[in-house]
């Protein structure tokens, strides 16, 4: 029998770290005066988008980072939405506001997106923000790409000069990540539902990122030996459990480096979080 020879990339326990690490900026925060605040907006009753809610204000007050939840009913106005956006854009004790996706299908995204400010804007969503981000000088890094990176450096995974690989083109994940490989001067292609050959490119990287949200999709013959596989993908299946983008057993056997899913990328996410908002809050009184 074929055993793992990947070296697992441990997101939970790097997250402690990065939350950890964050403290003493926090108590620097506090000394002027300053508590670091969020204030989550979640709309509807998807479960998932009130776990990771939770999770999130759990990370945040586990590291001296006040938050507050902002919930609405699946059938909110988008003008309440809006208003409720408004406020916290002018509380000065909210540094960074977070709205949960997705939305409820008759809202418009990119508008109640557009209504952040961009001072507060910790996810990086904003156009604003993502414009910053393509010129190279982010001013708050969207959250999973920004974990992704974390993940990558901590392992000592080469990126400069090799053939990077993200499967996903969201505004979310796959596109900024993509930017953020190619200022670190990897090799980018970026793969997509219409991509011909995946497989293929695959099996050319050297960092393969899966960022789909297909269940199993990245096997062992698309994993090119020793190459580094981050699984992004999060997809509940049929029994309740977590599934990633990446077949672990196959491709561990496979790759140099991967992470697992649950404890891999998420945690990180969150932790970039509490990150962006300690930083809006530093930048709110620089
Ligand atoms: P999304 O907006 O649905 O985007 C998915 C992307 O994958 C799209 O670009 C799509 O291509 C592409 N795709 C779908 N099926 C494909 C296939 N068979 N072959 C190649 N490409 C394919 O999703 P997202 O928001 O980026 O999230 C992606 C996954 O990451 C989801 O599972 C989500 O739950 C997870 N996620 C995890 C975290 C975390 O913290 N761990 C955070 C965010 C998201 P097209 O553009 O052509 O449709």
């Amino acid at each position: 029998m074929q055993h793992m020879t990947a070296r697992l990339i441990d997101g939970k326990a790097l997250a402690a770290e990065v939350r950890a690490a964050l403290r003493p900026a926090v108590t620097a925060l506090a000394a002027r005066g300053a508590q670091p605040g969020l204030a989550a907006i979640v709309a509807g009753d998807d479960p998932a988008s009130r776990v990771y809610v939770r999770n999130k204000v759990r990370a945040c007050e586990e590291t001296g980072v006040r938050s507050e939840l902002h919930e609405f009913p699946a059938d909110v106005a988008e003008r309440a939405l809006l208003e409720c956006v408004a406020g916290l854009n002018r509380d000065p004790a909210v540094h960074g506001i977070l709205v949960q996706l997705p939305l409820p299908a008759h809202l418009d995204t990119e508008r109640v997106l557009a209504a952040v400010s961009p001072a507060k804007d910790v996810d990086g969503f904003h156009v604003e923000n993502l414009g910053a981000l393509l010129r190279g000088a982010p001013r708050f890094v969207p959250c999973t790409p920004a974990g992704v990176l974390r993940l990558l450096d901590h392992a000592g995974v080469p990126l400069a000069g090799r053939h990077a690989v993200v499967i996903g083109r969201s505004n979310i994940v796959g596109k900024p990540l993509a930017l953020l490989l190619l200022q670190r001067d990897a090799t980018v292609t970026i793969c997509h539902s219409k991509t011909a050959r995946l497989a293929e490119l695959a099996r050319q990287a050297d960092v393969l990122v899966a960022a789909a949200g297909r269940p199993r999709m990245v096997g062992a013959e698309m994993v090119k030996p020793g190459a580094c596989v981050i699984d992004v993908g999060t997809s509940r299946t049929a029994d309740g459990k977590l599934s990633g983008d990446v077949d672990f057993a196959a491709a561990s056997k496979v790759a140099g480096w991967i992470t697992p899913v649950p404890g891999g990328v998420g945690p990180m996410t969150v932790a970039m979080l509490v990150a962006n908002t300690v930083r809006a809050t530093e930048l709110s009184i620089a």
